[in-house]
């Protein structure tokens, strides 16, 4: 039989263990709060995806060849130059054999995965991105053979916001 006064010890004790425990479970809540935000920091932030609007490119005229270099963006723009030509996003790629040709990028809002939804590679026919077996579909006018990059990608820094009136 416990005394009222040795029942009273054993629930202030009960109360130091719940205590003990509950402070154990904030500890390790916390350990693994910290873990949680560490990993997702370190992902890098291309997890978010890189479009066209984060690299500088080559913009050429289909009509007269004049080039400037800009930031990547959806779309054409006029040529400066011939006034009756489009400027597309430009990019090169090479046939070990037949030489190095620009290839035409057209970006639109059904552009995916970074990839434009058109290319039209020198005085080619325009064409989707990708064939039937999802191959890139920049192949050599000549030969057919698939056409390498000729160039480095070139990262933009990111845009900047628009300015406040
Ligand atoms: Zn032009
Ligand atoms: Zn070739």
């Amino acid at each position: 039989m416990t005394t009222p006064a040795n029942s009273d010890v054993g629930r202030a004790s009960r109360r130091k263990q719940l205590i003990v425990v509950g402070i154990l479970c904030l500890a390790v809540a916390a350990v693994l709060a910290y873990n949680y935000r560490t990993y997702w920091s370190k992902r890098p932030p291309a997890a978010k995806g890189r479009t066209i609007y984060d690299f500088y490119t080559t913009w050429r005229c289909v009509a007269c060849g004049y080039e400037l270099e800009d930031r990547g963006a959806e779309g054409t723009r006029p040529c400066p130059k011939c006034q009756t030509g489009e400027m597309y996003v430009c990019i090169r790629f090479a046939c070990p054999q037949h030489g190095v040709f620009p290839v035409y990028y057209l970006y639109d809002s059904e552009s995916k995965h970074g990839d434009p939804t058109r290319i039209k590679v020198a005085d080619g026919e325009w064409t989707a991105f990708l064939d039937e077996d999802y191959n890139i579909n920049i192949c050599c006018p000549h030969c057919g053979q698939a056409l390498m990059p000729a160039e480095r990608s070139r990262p933009a820094p990111p845009a900047e916001k628009p300015e406040s009136p």
